[in-house]
């Protein structure tokens, strides 16, 4: 498979290494093969240690929902464990036990009507995790079908059209077909209408996420429940729900207990949630959880013994580093159920302050004021001619370091532009206060502009969610 080359460097065969610390011979090494000889530790080390100089700075980078940074604690947990492998459970029981504490307190957390019932794993992210909770649905569907005497080739899965791109995927990897309900400008999400007209007898599941990554806002999980629950009401067709969580799921119990959306909907089957990003680890963890063990067909579960007890495991990965696992439980004790709400809520005020203030400029018109997930979205108020445009101030805002991503709406409404910010736990209201001066001086600047940018300068980059 062949990438695209991320850096104009990349096009010489060779990297220099810096003559303070290479030894004779290593002044050069070949960049796209082996070398013959070794190097010292050290020179390896400075080499990609110098190389990494480049990436972006993790504290302005306003485009991803991912952690950037733990405790001085956690890394140190970190080194400890960077050794164990998950799947071992013979040699690493309690860090398998741990797996299955956060399990349940992550069960507990969603409203599991019985924690001891549920089943659930941590895989690599959300994207392993979604996989793993389609997968179930699939077959959980074709075993009905089966006992009904019905066909069972043509499994689709309902969603809308602004889900995440695991979502096309599952459906291009397991042969099921993604019914996606087209988002308007009005509904920018799925709608319990729009679920109604796609469903049929042929639907596996339907996925609302609890954060949309375009916009941050949670789609109407209630309503999309009730409506299922009435046509299964009238019709007898009885289709479940999983919630796409990746955000949300360590986000809504703390600051919006108040909003049903998990477990407490009889119609929701199983959930997911990415532990890296409002779970507050470092990139490597997820989770899924079902609400029942019969949830998840007995032909996907295998059976592992440790501890002289049998334990079952469903997951598409064998053997995976255990530390981010360790990370998730530091992160429960350390925090608690207070901890997060208090973290969250930071970024929550900063997100609605970022909102208020670009709402006051007559340029922009705000879509979400990072009232669900702490994220900020806008786009260029109408009626007003300009030489500028968002991917332009994207580009302004970066040279002054700001990651702040432009980008079309999804595909039925790919007319409209947005720029988004995702608050994350670190981006404090001085960092905010500083970005909205560059954003001001930058549409200043863009205003005072008297022709449109030349294009190859305003090469758009692409960006994925
Ligand atoms: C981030 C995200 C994913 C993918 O999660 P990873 O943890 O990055 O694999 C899936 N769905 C939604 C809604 C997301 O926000």
């Amino acid at each position: 498979m062949r990438y695209k080359r991320a850096h104009r460097g990349a096009e010489s065969d060779e990297v220099a290494v810096n003559p303070l610390f290479a030894r004779r011979g290593e002044e050069r090494v070949p960049r796209f093969s082996l070398p013959t000889e070794e190097m010292l530790p050290e020179t390896a080390y400075q080499l990609i240690h110098d190389e990494l100089l480049l990436d972006g700075n993790a504290r302005q980078n306003l485009a991803s929902f991912v952690t950037t940074w733990m405790e001085r604690e956690a890394d140190d947990l970190y080194r400890e464990a960077a050794d164990k492998n998950l799947v071992d459970r013979d040699e690493y029981p309690l860090t398998a036990a741990v797996e299955e504490r956060c399990v349940h307190i992550i069960a507990g957390l969603w409203h599991a009507p019985d924690t001891q019932q549920a089943m659930g794993v941590s895989t690599v992210g959300s994207s392993e995790a979604c996989m793993l909770a389609g997968l179930a649905l699939k077959r959980h569907w074709q075993r009905a079908r089966r006992e009904a005497g019905k066909p069972s080739d043509r499994p689709n899965i309902v969603l809308s059209s602004a889900v995440q791109v695991v979502w096309e995927k599952f459906a291009n990897y397991w042969g099921v077909e993604a019914r996606q309900v087209p988002v308007t400008a009005e509904h920018p999400h799925l709608t319990a209408a729009g679920v109604l007209d796609a469903v049929d007898e042929n639907t596996i599941g339907v996925v609302p996420v609890l954060g949309l990554n375009f916009t941050g806002c949670y789609e109407p999980v209630a309503e999309i429940a009730s409506a299922l629950d009435d046509l299964s009401d009238r019709t007898g067709l009885d289709i479940p729900i999983h919630v796409d969580a990746a955000s949300g799921g360590f986000f809504a119990p703390f600051l919006h207990p108040e909003v049903r959306w998990d477990f407490r909907l009889n119609r929701v089957h199983s959930i997911n949630a990415s532990g890296h990003k409002y779970g507050l680890v470092y990139p490597g963890v997820g989770w899924v959880v079902w609400r029942l063990r019969e949830h998840v067909p007995d032909e996907l579960v295998f059976d592992v013994s440790y501890l002289g007890g049998d334990i079952a495991t469903y997951g598409l990965n064998f053997s995976r580093p255990g530390a981010q696992v360790l990370l998730q439980y530091f992160n429960f004790l350390r925090l608690g159920r207070r901890g997060f709400t208090r973290v969250h809520q930071v970024c929550q005020d900063v997100a609605v302050h970022i909102a208020g203030e670009l709402d006051k400029s007559d340029a922009f018109e705000v879509i979400s004021a990072g009232t669900d997930l702490p994220v900020v979205c806008w786009r260029l108020a109408d009626g007003r001619r300009r030489n500028w445009d968002l991917y332009d101030l994207s580009n302004r805002l970066r040279d002054r370091g700001w990651m702040v991503p432009a980008y079309p709406m999804p595909k039925d409404i790919q007319d409209m532009v947005v720029m988004r910010i995702v608050v994350r736990n670190g981006f404090s209201i001085d960092l905010a206060h500083l970005l909205l001066d560059d954003v001001r001086e930058a549409v200043d600047y863009l205003n005072h502009l008297e022709a449109p940018l030349p294009r190859d300068v305003r090469e758009t980059k692409s960006f994925h969610h």
